[in-house]
């Protein structure tokens, strides 16, 4: 889990915050190799010095939660849960929230029951030397979430948990049955002569009302598609296999299939649809066993029986007798993801970005990409890097990817866009690598700056236009100045991006020279300068009036067309500026 971030509002508050960062540093020193995420005190800006400062509290709770971190504000229950309201109604991926006492005389956990809200109350309150205030009835009375197992354990059913959960409350005492040593210290009330019953088990739950049923993680299911199945038909038939043999879905702990398939889009899209990790090995070569069977040999190194049966002659399952780590088993399908995180705040990143970099063991990028894409985990390597040379990274993330790691790639804005996933594919194609190509390679969109600007000002973009990068780094500045020159002359709405750096200092004047020669000086233009990060600011001017003194390496310009107008709305004072869609 990520280091929580401790949020105050003044002075009387550092005192307790830095006691609760006490805990967490103290935990991060013990955490596994790699860059740990820092535990920091963030505090409001002008009220008190911490190591993190904000200017909005509910903006700044909002930003934390978007990015999965965990808080622990120090003020009233009621700001924290009015802060968040507007993202509850969203039910993803939640991450612990605590409201303390500024003197921490009180600890009470509010959100994230299933990401461990508790446990870091309870370790909080211990710190403090107060009772934490648990409200998760199952939980108080029993000292653990019956309905919660731990990794490698899945109940059957949440329903029926629940029903069980409430006969546990109402005092009726419960057995055991199978392996469950994660209740070993929970104070259930048991009796072996119980109607009810906890049965850990890889059998399918028949409906029984007087059983709460998690099924251990325990059978791993050997698929050999040398009939190139697709993948419904890879489901079906390890479905049907499983129920043949009475074991239940959600005890299924992986999909095995040979290491030559690794590239075969029907088996990873069939390891997503049954929601297992998919992994890989080379069958032994024993004779008088079916493939699939020799794989489960190969890659299972504990004691198993084999299943088989004939109408499902390329499946095979193993059945363990306790849960199976996947991790262990053979090897993983690389992954290669270049996102875009977008321009900067968490809200303009794309969720199934945020998925890849939860997802993610190895990250790449910029430097300030890569922070821009944190708070990270203490599990994740970063290859962060001011190497200027993409394709040298683009190599690396293959490497890292070609041996089984999860990688991502950060780009800023749209990875498409003068960004890593050009370079990305470059390397590849020039490779001629075949673990390479085996990669599981995808490109994640994000929210270019052109889009993030134009929207702040109104819809600049709302008729044709064209994104142009002014670093004659890569191409030679005659074509750019062609382009500029046939852009301007098509009445294109102009997006320039990398206008000026130190090492360009002349090529902006020179384009907007170019410009000049058909767009008249009171044609529209959009500055958009930092947009989406902190201390972003935006500004409308006209072309005769820009210089490239106003613009730097962070900012986006765009020049409207003969079209593109400004107009003020209201009495405040509110400027929008648009490219209307039709054309005269
Ligand atoms: N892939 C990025 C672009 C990288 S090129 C994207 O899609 O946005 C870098 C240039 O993008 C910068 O020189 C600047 O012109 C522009 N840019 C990137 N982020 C920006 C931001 N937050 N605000 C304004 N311009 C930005």
């Amino acid at each position: 889990m990520n280091a929580p971030a401790i949020v105050i509002l003044g002075t009387g508050a550092l005192a307790t915050a830095r006691r609760i960062q006490a805990l967490y540093v103290e935990r991060g020193a013990h955490a596994a190799a790699g860059v740990a995420t820092a535990c920091r005190v963030h505090a409001l800006q002008g009220r008190v010095e911490a190591d993190v400062s904000y200017s909005e509290l509910g903006a700044h709770l909002r930003e934390l939660y978007a990015r999965g971190t965990p808080i622990v504000a120090l003020c009233a229950a009621g700001i924290v849960i009015r802060c968040l309201a507007p993202l509850l109604s969203n039910k993803g991926a939640e991450p612990p929230v605590l409201a303390i006492a500024e003197d921490g005389s009180a600890v009470v956990p509010l959100l994230g029951g299933l990401a461990g809200v508790n446990l870091m109350a309870r370790d909080i309150a211990a710190a403090l030397a107060v009772q934490p205030a648990i409200t998760t009835s199952g939980e108080l009375r029993f000292g653990t979430c019956v309905l919660n197992p731990p990794d490698g354990y899945a109940l059957a059913d949440l329903g029926q948990g629940k029903r069980f959960v409430s006969d546990l409350l109402a005092g009726e005492s419960t057995r055991i049955e199978g392996d469950a040593p994660w209740l070993d210290d929970a104070q259930l009330p048991r009796s072996d002569s119980a109607r009810l019953a906890i049965r850990v088990t890889p059998r399918a739950w028949d409906g029984r009302e007087d059983e709460l049923v998690i099924h251990p993680r325990s059978v791993v299911a050997a698929v050999v598609s040398d009939d190139a199945g697709c993948a419904d038909a890879i489901v079906a038939r390890v479905r049907a296999a499983l129920s043949a043999h009475g074991l239940a879905m959600l005890s299924l702990a992986a999909l095995l299939a040979p290491s030559s398939s690794m590239a075969d889009p029907a088996l990873t899209q069939a390891a997503r649809l049954l929601d297992v990790p998919l992994r890989f090995a080379d069958a032994s070569a024993e004779p008088g066993e079916s493939s699939a069977a020799r794989l489960l040999h190969t890659a299972l190194r504990v004691p198993h029986e084999t299943l088989h049966d004939d109408a499902y002659p390329n499946v095979a399952l193993a059945l363990c007798s306790l849960a199976i780590d996947p991790a262990t088993l053979g090897r993983p399908r690389g992954r290669l993801t270049v996102i875009g995180l977008g321009p900067g705040c968490a809200e303009l990143m794309v969720p199934a970005a945020r998925t890849a970099l939860n997802e993610a063991t190895d990250i790449l990028g910029y430097d300030t990409y890569v922070k821009m894409a944190g708070p990270l985990r203490a599990d994740q390597r970063v290859h962060g890097t001011d190497n200027r040379e993409e394709l040298q990274r683009a190599r690396h993330a293959f490497e890292l990817a070609s041996d089984g790691r999860s990688v991502v790639m950060v780009s800023s804005g749209d990875p498409g866009v003068f960004a890593m996933a050009a370079a990305v594919l470059e390397a590849l194609e020039a490779s001629h690598n075949d673990a390479w190509a085996a990669v599981e390679l995808s490109i994640v969109p994000g929210v270019s700056a052109a889009l993030a600007t134009a929207a702040q000002a109104g819809a600049p973009l709302g008729h044709d236009f064209c994104m142009l990068s002014l670093s004659d780094n890569l191409k030679p500045w005659t074509i750019i100045e062609s382009r500029l020159r046939h852009a301007a002359q098509a009445d294109l709405v102009m997006a320039f991006y990398n206008p000026i750096s130190r090492a360009r200092p002349w090529q902006l004047d020179k384009a907007l020279d170019i410009v000049r020669e058909y767009r008249a000086p009171s044609t529209q233009v959009v500055l958009g300068r930092d947009i989406g990060r902190p201390g972003g600011t935006l500004r409308t001017l006209t072309l005769g009036e820009l210089r490239s003194a106003d613009v730097d390496m962070r900012t986006m310009v765009i020049v409207g067309s003969s079209l593109t107008r400004k107009f003020a709305c209201g009495d405040n004072g509110a400027q929008w500026v648009y490219t209307p869609r039709w054309y005269e």
